[in-house]
């Protein structure tokens, strides 16, 4: 696997990355077992302290932090500084709650006295997508910098700035070498990490195929995983809706990060009174949208990450239409350097279309079309996906039912799947399994030990 960041405002080449040999990958695993042999691990106030200055630092550096991720995968820039913002708050959510969640807790029993402790649990290994490329680092480096878990982390190859970055902003922050180490390694190699007995927890974020292929080796050695992979999110619109507002905020949910979000809004289920003026209203929205280069704030939608993804997304809306869907806009790649796609709009997707099941990473929104609650519910639960979900209405209580009928790990009420470092974020189903921020997050990596005294009189 070659590391190269390629802009994919134009297609440049910016920089070549060496890959990581063998004998790195055995360098950083013993930089990070010293660690955990270390004063690092009884350190909480220091571990605290680099999270604090972490999030400082990154606020500091926003501007240039923002622009190596838009460069690598064609984030739109404000969306770039806004990544550095919530990555800030969740380094410091951790350094706030670190010892509140370190702190032991106890357990009533007849037998004596009795509480869990929580220590680290060894060096974990991290797999991460490109989508966000410093959020997805943040989600685990946080949590495991707070428990004192030092981790090795295998970025996507197509945005090694931000990986380099990300090492480099740790240090920087007053972390010892070995906290977090950053490898430009293949897969097999990933998978070689995985056996190594050092290593006791793998947390991957990214497609089906890549989580099939680590959880399968992670169970092989016994390994504990969590799985963040790909989505089919429902947004669901009732006929009580503010229809104004489910429009404006539908098609923001389906067209920030150019549509590559793994809780994007994809599936748009319409309730059949407001169907036609929700999809209009659509239809505007998406044919109003600038493209452009995402450095310049006037753009409202950029690029897809890459050739590769420019390629998978016509082929698979192609697909979608030789299968009967009916484009209502967009449907094609634009004429234009780089990868960008027209925002697409597709509808008359029957079951046995392939696109029924699939997930379209790009801005291409599909259109379904409900005469009631049940039926709603019967399309939205027909997916092999369960990672978010929306449901607009101007009756919380009728939402709120609904929502507990809604097959999936988060379900939002009036706005779009959005993310905060103290909400548990999880998928059931193919989207995974296990959770990243809050306490749910950190007690995924965090090794309980059970303690016993045993009452004299028992
Ligand atoms: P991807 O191709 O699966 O890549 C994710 C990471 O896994 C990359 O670092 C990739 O390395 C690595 N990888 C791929 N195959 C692997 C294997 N067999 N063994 C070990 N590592 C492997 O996914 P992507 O296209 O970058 O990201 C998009 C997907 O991620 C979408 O499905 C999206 O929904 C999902 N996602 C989920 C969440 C969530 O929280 N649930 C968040 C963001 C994204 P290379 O780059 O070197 O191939």
């Amino acid at each position: 696997m070659s590391y190269q960041s390629i802009n994919p405002f134009n297609n440049q080449k910016l920089k070549d990355y060496p890959s990581h040999t063998d004998q790195d990958i055995q360098n950083a695993l013993d930089t990070a077992e010293k660690i955990l042999k270390s004063d690092w691990i009884q350190q909480v106030d220091t571990r605290i302290a680099v999270l604090r200055k972490l999030a400082t630092n990154m606020r500091a550096q926003k501007a240039e932090l923002a622009k190596l991720m838009t460069q690598d995968m064609g984030k739109l820039i404000k969306q770039s500084e806004g990544e550095i913002e919530t990555c800030a708050k969740i380094a410091e959510y951790y350094a706030d709650h670190a010892k509140e969640f370190l702190a032991p807790v106890s357990y009533e029993t007849e037998l004596g006295e009795a509480w869990v402790e929580h220590h680290p649990l060894g060096i974990i290994m991290a797999v991460e997508p490109w989508n966000f490329p410093f959020y997805q680092l943040m989600r685990v480096f946080a949590p495991n910098c707070a428990i004192g878990n030092p981790v090795v982390a295998k970025h996507a190859s197509i945005v090694p700035q931000c990986a380099e970055a990300f090492e480099r902003l740790i240090l920087d922050a007053g972390a010892p070498k070995g906290v977090w180490t950053n490898l430009f390694i293949s897969s097999d190699q990933v998978a070689d990490i995985i056996a190594d007995p050092r290593v006791q927890g793998v947390a991957l974020t990214g497609s089906e195929g890549a989580g099939r292929a680590v959880a399968g080796q992670a169970g092989k050695h016994v390994t504990k995983s969590t799985l963040e992979l790909g989505g089919n999110d429902v947004f669901i619109v009732l006929d009580d809706a503010d229809l104004e507002k489910a429009i404006k905020i539908g098609c923001q949910a389906r067209v920030n990060n150019t549509g590559q979000v793994c809780t994007a809004a994809k599936r748009f289920i319409l309730h059949e009174k407001i169907a036609e003026q929700f999809k209009t209203g659509m239809i505007k929205v998406f044919e109003g949208l600038k493209i452009g280069d995402p450095l310049d704030s006037e753009t409202t939608l950029g690029p897809l990450s890459s050739a590769d993804a420019l390629e998978k997304l016509t082929k698979q809306v192609d697909k979608a239409v030789e299968n009967g869907a009916k484009v209502v806009t967009g449907g094609k790649p634009y004429e234009h350097e780089g990868n960008f796609y027209q925002p697409t709009i597709l509808e008359n997707i029957s079951r046995d279309n392939p696109a029924w099941y699939e997930e379209f990473f790009g801005p291409v929104a599909q259109i379904y079309v409900a005469k009631d609650e049940d039926e709603i519910v019967s399309i939205a639960n027909d997916s092999n996906y369960g990672l978010g979900g929306v449901i607009h209405s101007q009756n919380i209580e009728r939402a709120k039912k609904l929502a507990s009928r809604v097959e999936t790990g988060m379900i939002w009420i009036n706005w779009y799947t959005d993310t905060a470092p103290e909400l548990p974020f999880g998928g059931i189903k193919n989207s995974g399994y296990g959770h990243e921020l809050s306490i749910d997050g950190f007690k995924e990596f965090v090794q309980k030990r059970l303690v016993v005294v045993k009452s004299p009189k028992k």
